[in-house]
């Protein structure tokens, strides 16, 4: 059995028959040129249709895929109604072009001005152009690409590439995966694929010459692995893996709404991580009872200057209006370690991760630290929002920052602003240090979030980059355990909440021993939130 590999970027499984889709053969010379008034009204007639269809798919994604992900092809039309590149198809067509030739120089052009750029969101906007293209020529000349919608059951599509438009055709109950030759796990094929819930493997070099039509093959999503004309064990082995993935999610889906409570009565609550506001729909999507960590630094990554007061204050108060007055816990700057953001010049250490980070720069870079604790506290007018400091090793650290974010009310109150007025300000123990006086921070903290992935590595003293020591780096080594059991039973003794907000609490082998100890809320990635709903429920 031959096995072909690429990127799985949504996970699954599936066996079926190959069904290889190629692009509509368009020959762009194929009309002759009339008037430019009459190529001109083609154009706009092909942009009206265009407009029409993708309309329709907006709404069937809607359904399908929740609004974000349909707001992909809503960009589209934004893109397509672009004033450049509207001006520059008119200016083709007047310089004797046909509407075909036009739309084909135009958007060529943008393709490969975005293609050159190595960064992921302008090749997303290449791939997104050529949708566009390839939309608008199969309108202009009538030849339509193979229709994607009526596929037997039991198909898996290949294709170079696949594009939204293409993504939102597929009938969900008749194809079982799909493949591509280009994309990576943040493109809108993938993005769609995971939101529709399909087995998709993407960069999957010339898979459309290497599968033939009609071939039957096995998908694993997650692996990004293709097996060519499986054995019947093998075949079999995936059909099985498919059915109990779907079981598992059904299984799953139960505990949508579902409050989270232990078997004993004990109740529990389930949050979630985000980086960025767009990412409140998956957590609502997936049940979360509120935010447990937003990473605030993402918001000052991909980009040359800090975020204004004004920019921070609208992604924090979107997200608090969003989640509707569930707890919003925001994490303030978390910089430095491995997370870098070039314009803020940290200088390069010898140990970053026990260097220049997190509250140690804030407190250092007042302004800065002030001009997010502003944005957070009028933001916190909208909603439930909690002030989160990250790396605590001294009780002095969270005093300091209490007496900036006063300096701050001062400061808005005097600016006559509108801002919500003891906002509780809560750490993560996330430092030995941190659970050593852990009853000491107790005393300045309106709650606890264990952040495991930090803990674990300052506990055992382990970089995790370092392969040679990485069996180290485990939540279940008795020293991490112990940590996190004093830390619970610091909260409880002071009488604050405590969560967590590490990868360890999505640790089914793990939740148990949390719920022993007496841990409030865990938060996770959002798509974990049923998986850890079902495992709190299964605790005595
Ligand atoms: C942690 O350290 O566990 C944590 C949640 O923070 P981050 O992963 O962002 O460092
Ligand atoms: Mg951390």
């Amino acid at each position: 059995m031959k096995v072909l590999k690429g990127i799985g970027v949504s996970s699954g499984y599936a066996v079926g028959r190959a069904k290889i889709i190629k692009d509509a053969e368009i020959d762009i010379n194929s009309c002759a040129y009339t008037t430019a008034q009459e190529e001109l009204a083609k154009f706009q007639d092909a942009v009206s249709a265009y407009t029409k269809e993708t309309r329709k798919l907006i709404e069937s994604l809607n359904e399908s895929a929740g609004k974000e992900n349909a707001d992909i092809l809503n960009g589209h039309l934004v893109m397509v109604n672009d004033p450049f590149m509207l001006s520059q198809i008119n200016e083709n067509i007047n310089s004797g072009k046909t509407a075909q030739q036009a739309v084909d120089a135009v958007c060529c052009g943008f393709y490969d001005m975005f293609a050159a750029v190595d960064d992921d969101m302008m090749k997303q906007r290449a791939s997104d152009i050529l949708d566009i293209r390839n939309s608008l020529m199969e309108i202009l000349s009538g030849v339509r690409s193979e229709s994607i919608e009526d596929m037997p059951r039991g198909t898996i599509l290949i294709a170079k590439d696949f594009t939204p438009s293409m993504t939102s055709r597929i009938n969900r109950d008749n194809v079982f995966a799909i493949i591509a030759e280009v994309g990576s796990v943040t493109s809108h094929s993938a993005i769609l694929a995971r939101a529709i819930d399909m087995p998709a493997v993407l960069s999957v070099k010339a898979a459309t010459e290497n599968i033939q039509d009609g071939a039957l093959i096995a998908v694993d999503g997650s692996k990004g692995e293709i097996i060519f004309e499986p054995d019947e064990a093998t075949a079999e082995k995936y059909e099985k893996l498919r059915e109990s993935y779907f079981a598992e999610k059904a299984s799953l889906s139960e505990y949508f709404g579902k409050e989270t409570v232990t078997k004993s009565g004990v109740k529990k609550a389930v949050y979630a991580n985000i980086g960025k506001p767009e990412d409140i729909d998956s957590v609502i999507h997936n049940g979360g009872e509120g935010v447990g960590l937003f990473r605030t630094e993402f918001l000052f990554m991909d980009r040359d200057s800090m975020p204004t007061e004004n920019e921070q204050f609208e992604a924090y108060s979107t997200v608090a209006k969003s989640m509707a007055g569930k707890e919003v816990i925001i994490r303030t700057l978390d910089i430095g370690g491995d997370k870098a953001v070039p314009y803020l010049d940290i200088p390069k250490e010898d140990n970053p991760f026990l260097g220049y980070r997190a509250i140690r720069y804030c407190l250092d870079n007042k302004e800065l630290f002030k001009t997010q604790l502003k944005a957070l506290l009028r933001a916190a007018y909208f909603g439930d929002i909690k002030i989160m400091l990250p790396l605590i090793t001294d009780t002095s650290e969270i005093k300091a920052a209490k007496s900036l974010i006063s300096e701050c009310e001062k400061e808005l109150e005097a600016r006559g602003a509108q801002f919500k007025k003891n906002v509780p300000v809560g750490v993560m123990i996330e430092t030995p240090a941190a659970v050593l006086i852990a009853d000491d921070l107790a005393k300045e903290s309106a709650f606890f979030s264990i952040g495991t992935n930090d803990l674990t590595g300052y506990v055992m003293a382990v970089d995790r980059g370092n392969g040679k020591v990485l069996n180290l780096y485990s939540v279940q080594k008795k020293a991490v355990l112990r940590a996190i059991e004093m830390t619970i039973k610091s909260a409880r003794k002071a009488g604050i909440p405590v969560g967590m907000c590490g990868e360890a609490a999505a640790d089914a082998e793990l939740i148990p021993l949390l719920v022993k100890w007496g841990l409030d809320e865990f938060s996770v990635t959002p798509n974990a939130v049923l998986a850890t709903r079902k495992a709190i429920c299964e605790c005595e």
